[in-house]
Order: C-alpha cells, then sequence, then structure tokens
C-alpha cells in the first residue's frame, strides 16, 4: 500500500488522467507484492487501491510537491541555539526522518502528509495531536529547507482491514477542493518556495486547529502547529540526543512486542547470561551496502541548486 501511494501521489503524474494514474498505482501494488513474494493478496490489495481512489478524489484538497523524502535536520544545542549539537567526538548531531508526503494547497500552506495504515480503529485525537514524529518531521523539513514553514500535519489514516464497507468505485460524487500541479499553488515548482502575496491575503483568520474528514475507510485529518510546538519538538530531540550520546546505557524492553522480534534467540540467550555471538553469526547477516541503497521512487540524489554533488560522484 505504502508503495503505491507513493506513486499515486506522484508529483510528476497528479495533473494525468485518474485512469492513467491509476494502471501506473496498480503495476506498483503488483511489483511490490511480488517481490514480497505476496502475489496471492493481489486481488484484494488492487480492488482496495481502485476505490481508494474513489474516497481520495473527496478528500485531497492539495497537490503534492515530493513523496518519500529523506530528509537531515542538524540538531541545535539547547543551550547555544546558535550551534549545532555535537558528540563528545566531535561529530554533528543529525536527526534523519522519511517524510511519506509534502503536500501544499490552494492558500501555499505546506503540511507534512503521513499515511497511516490501521487495522479496525482510528487512532485517538490524542495521540493524534501528540504525535512526536509527525512534529519532529516538519521540524526537521524546516531545518532542512531554510525559509519554508510548514502549516502542520495530515494524518491519513487509511483502514486496510475494513473491507465490510468497500463500495463500487463510482461513488466519488462529492469531488473535493482539487489543487492541480500546474496551477500557481500546484506542487510543480521548486522548493523551497516564497508563498505568494496574494494567497497570504486570502487566507481567512479563523482557520480551525483541526479539520477531519472520513471517507469509507478513509480517515484525513488536518491538524495545524503552532511555531511553538514545531520548535518544542527541536528542542525535545535536542534534549534526548544529548542523554543518547553523553550517557549511552541502552536497556532491553521486553514486552509484547518480542513476539514478532527477529532477534528474540540472542536476546534470550543474552538473558540467560550466555555470549550471543554464535547465534548472531549462524542466523543473521549484515545488509550490504547495495541493499541499503536500493532505488526507490522519490529518492532524492542531491539538487543541483543546493550546493555540490555527493563526496563520491
Ligand atoms: S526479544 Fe527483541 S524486542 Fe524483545 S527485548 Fe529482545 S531484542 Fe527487544
Amino acid at each position: 500500500m505504502t508503495d503505491a501511494l507513493a506513486v499515486y501521489y506522484y508529483p510528476g503524474t497528479w495533473d494525468w488522467q485518474r485512469d492513467l494514474r491509476q494502471s501506473l498505482v496498480q503495476k506498483a501494488a503488483y511489483r511490490s507484492l511480488a517481490d514480497a513474494g505476496a502475489l496471492r493478496e493481489l486481488g484484494r490489495c488492487s480492488s482496495f487501491l481502485t476505490c481508494y481512489d474513489a474516497w481520495a478524489v473527496t478528500v485531497d484538497d492539495f497537490a503534492p510537491v515530493k513523496i518519500g523524502q529523506d530528509v537531515s535536520a542538524l540538531v541545535r544545542d539547547p543551550d547555544e541555539p546558535e550551534r549545532g549539537l555535537t558528540t563528545p567526538d566531535g561529530s554533528g548531531v543529525v536527526y534523519a526522518c522519511r517524510v511519506d508526503l509534502l503536500a501544499v494547497d490552494a492558500r501555499d500552506e505546506y503540511w507534512v502528509v503521513r499515511h497511516e495504515l490501521r487495522s479496525e480503529h482510528w487512532r485517538p485525537m490524542t495521540e493524534l495531536l501528540l504525535d512526536e514524529e509527525a512534529l519532529a518531521a516538519c521540524w526537521a523539513w524546516q531545518q532542512d529547507y531554510i525559509g519554508m514553514e510548514m502549516a502542520g500535519t495530515i494524518h491519513n489514516e487509511i483502514r486496510v482491514d475494513d473491507t465490510r464497507s468497500l463500495p463500487a468505485d463510482d461513488t466519488a460524487t462529492d469531488a473535493a477542493e482539487s489543487v492541480a500541479q500546474h496551477s500557481a499553488s500546484g506542487g510543480g515548482r521548486s522548493i523551497p518556495q516564497h508563498v505568494r502575496i496574494s494567497a497570504l491575503a486570502a487566507r481567512p483568520d479563523d482557520r480551525d486547529r483541526i479539520e477531519q474528514r472520513t471517507a469509507g475507510p478513509i480517515r484525513r485529518t488536518r491538524i495545524r502547529r503552532s511555531r511553538a510546538e514545531i520548535a518544542a519538538a527541536g528542542r525535545a530531540i535536542a534534549v534526548e540526543a544529548i542523554e543518547m550520546t553523553r550517557s549511552p546505557a541502552v536497556y532491553p524492553s521486553p514486552g509484547e512486542h518480542c513476539v514478532e522480534c527477529e532477534f528474540t534467540k540472542p536476546c534470550q540467550a543474552m538473558f540467560e547470561g550466555a555470549d550471543p555471538e554464535a547465534l548472531l553469526a549462524s542466523g543473521f547477516r549484515r545488509h550490504s551496502a547495495g541493499e541499503r541503497n536500493r532505488p526507490r521512487l522519490g529518492q532524492a540524489t542531491w539538487g543541483f541548486g543546493r550546493g555540490a554533488a555527493p563526496p563520491n560522484w
């Protein structure tokens, strides 16, 4: 679903006819399932994606700017905000995250969009408001692209197990205020981007902090984030980074999640006071550099407008 959604929101095809775009989305789902050896799920996934399109068109009121963007932000020293935080060996501390989708609306407001696959329940509103990962992504983007301001976060929850309410794919009658990629407010432009004066003036003063729309198994929650809220996320990361780099004690935290953990055997060996090295050597291997750098849609190389090429180029 995540790979298919990356294709669905790919900026370069956003203005294409829906049928054409949808054929690429279906192909992406096929490729992804084939890679995972899960083609038996293709029928279900395919019909869900058809319905997703029918529902999304009623709530998508933005244009995509970037998908799957890796963002790296230099963490600032909370005591001296003008300086970057460093580890005891002098390396800079960098917060890295991946943003599923950066979108811009008709009023030139930028949003960090997160795709969240759910089963059975929507996330409680308190949890969405306190979503530190989404907030940190806003902060990191602003650090990486100086001058850009994030308006907030959009939580795109998708109930993948909710097959009971799958309608036919012609239910999209109430289309949202769509934003074309080629329009002045669309995503087809370089970033960072100035906000148009006319769009700034058109923003209403009494905007709600939270807007929520539900369409079938999709729930879209848009939360405005204040400047102070986003800055606080950066400070929280810095405080945690200081603790991680200066007191690097890491303890195991057993719990229900251990049932699905791949490291259960060596972990149990350590709990029993045995050396886990033999188990690690026989049952595990290190990722090769090639695996780590496997190309994917939306992957950024480097910006021609932002300095030099990568070191090994
Ligand atoms: S089994 Fe896995 S998840 Fe559980 S404590 Fe050990 S390493 Fe952590």
